[in-house]
């Protein structure tokens, strides 16, 4: 667990939002542009390092909270999502932002993906897709393309990937949108958007692994990328066009907000935090109480 400094927000530079931890991500890696649109977006919003947490799992990518000054939860193997609603409906006037790996988000923590959806909560949940294990040299993740050859499939994956973009309209998130690492600019721009946006916020990042993902480089995917902002009239709320752009994948890869819709979030049918949130509320029984209580069961 990382605690932030008090610093209040119209004293806020970038300066606040670095950590004097050095990352250990290789030279070159994708990682180090997302680090750095999430400081960017941080600061264009004004959030003090003290208002923000981010959690995240197990992977190169979930190492992000110690490089960044602001609260940070280092939880197990895909489970940043389960952690963050919690601490979320403890505290929801934080800004709690997720960061996982793909193998992370839609591989281990996959169920816990799928429901954070359907619940939406408001938080903001970053995917670092690679389309690989990096942290464990190089297997093939959820989002590996069929056929590539990788440390476990040394003859080609033999499975299917997952297209993160539509199992989140299936799964009934309200905002889903791609970025790439290499373009922090944008990615900037995407993070203030899925912030500021009521509910959850799916940002899958693609997202160079220099080391282990020979296939899916940097010059790949900016062969491919485009804005669906370019799109003449896109309606980020036409759903079914949202479903046949998401499917695009290989020759054409669609970036910038896919799909946004308007829906209660969960905590707005919580009544308990209505007022004010949890960690703000008198605990009843006292805590002396509760103390009582437990002894009992000690
Ligand atoms: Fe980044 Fe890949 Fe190196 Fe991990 S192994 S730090 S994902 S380049």
């Amino acid at each position: 667990m990382i605690v932030a400094e008090m610093v209040k927000s119209s004293e806020v530079t970038l300066q606040n939002y670095k950590s004097e931890q050095k990352p250990t991500w290789c030279a070159g890696c994708g990682d180090f542009g997302i680090l750095n649109a999430i400081q960017m977006a941080l600061l264009a919003l004004n959030i003090p390092p003290y208002k923000a947490l981010i959690a995240s799992g197990i992977g190169c990518g979930s190492k992000l909270p110690d490089y960044i000054n602001a609260n940070g939860y280092l939880t197990i193997h895909g489970r940043a999502l389960p952690v963050l609603t919690g601490i979320h409906l403890a505290n929801h006037e934080l800004v709690t932002i997720a960061v996982t790996g793909d193998g992370d988000g839609y591989g281990i923590g996959g169920n816990h993906f799928m429901h954070a959806m359907r619940r939406n909560i408001n938080i903001t949940h970053i995917v670092e897709n690679n389309q690989i294990y990096g942290l464990t040299k190089g297997q093939y993740s959820p989002t590996t393309d069929k056929g590539m050859i990788t440390s476990t499939s040394p003859e080609g994956a033999i499975e299917y990937a997952v297209n993160p973009i539509t199992w989140a309209l299936a799964a009934g998130a309200t905002f889903i949108a791609r970025g790439f690492a290499n373009d922090p600019k944008k990615l900037t721009n995407l993070i203030q958007a899925a912030i500021k946006h009521k509910g959850y916020a799916l940002i899958d990042v693609l997202q160079p692994c220099v080391t282990y993902n020979k296939q899916n480089t940097k010059e790949w995917y900016e062969e491919r990328i485009y804005y669906v902002d370019k799109i003449p009239d896109y309606n980020p709320k036409d759903i079914k066009k949202a479903f046949s752009i998401g499917l695009e994948w290989g020759e054409k890869i669609p970036c910038g907000v896919i799909y946004q819709t308007e829906k209660e979030t969960y905590e707005d049918n919580l009544f308990q935090i209505t007022e004010e949130p949890l960690v703000e509320q008198v605990v009843s029984p006292s805590l002396e109480d509760f103390e009582k209580i437990k002894s009992k069961y000690y």
